[in-house]
């Protein structure tokens, strides 16, 4: 039996990491103090307390999940309860629905939720938009979103942890799944990463 990833005080974060901007998920939990790792193999999930789904893209994150037998290993840890944080791809990716995939694409689950791809469509593909998030913090975080999924269906114990001004969800938490249709990763706030890594303790 491995030591506890934890016995360091240091949680150990994994990244998913077969496709998607994974490394940038890892410079900010490692200038967090945790210990962030790449995660390609099932038996990597082992030694993680917990796991983020970059940004990049979902039918792609799909795909090589399944190939690599990693769909199956990420579904048995969300039903263990170990926390998860996915942005963007990687919230399309916990949705338990998702809304305009493409032929065959498949989720992992866990969120209660239907997510569409893509929902701003041609003209607002990407975009930038100050949040208020007052489950984190009181001050506003500035949000970059890159052809951005929105969630447009919540089950009952989804919470709703920010909305655009138009009322459309952005971000959601059920218990220890955590999903943002920004990319907090790249814009050096890490408010949202440290939210991520207090359900690790
Ligand atoms: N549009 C992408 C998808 O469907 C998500 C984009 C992103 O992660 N920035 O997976």
């Amino acid at each position: 039996v491995p030591a506890a990833p934890t016995s360091s005080g240091h949680p150990v974060v994994g990244v998913l990491a077969l496709q998607g901007d994974f490394r940038e998920h890892i410079g900010v939990v490692t200038g967090l103090g945790a210990i962030g790792v790449p995660v390609r193999k099932p038996e990597e999930l082992d030694r993680v307390d917990g796991l983020i789904i970059p940004g990049g893209e979902s039918t792609v994150i799909d795909k090589l999940s399944r190939l690599y037998g990693m769909a199956d290993a990420v579904k048995a840890k969300i039903a263990e309860g170990m926390p998860v944080y996915g942005t963007c791809a990687g919230l399309i990716l916990l949705a338990d629905t998702v809304l305009d995939a493409i032929a065959g694409q498949q989720s992992f689950g866990g969120l209660d939720v239907a997510v569409r791809r893509n929902a701003f469509g041609n003209q607002l593909d990407s975009f930038e938009t100050d949040l208020d998030i007052p489950a984190i913090d009181a001050e506003p975080m500035h949000a970059v979103f890159i052809r951005a999924p929105i969630v447009e269906t919540l089950g009952p114990k989804v919470e709703a942890l920010a909305a655009l001004d138009d009322g459309r969800v952005v971000a959601v938490r059920q218990g220890p799944l955590l999903g943002t249709s920004f990319h907090p990763e790249i814009t050096g706030d890490t408010r949202f990463h440290q939210f991520f890594l207090r359900t690790l303790s």
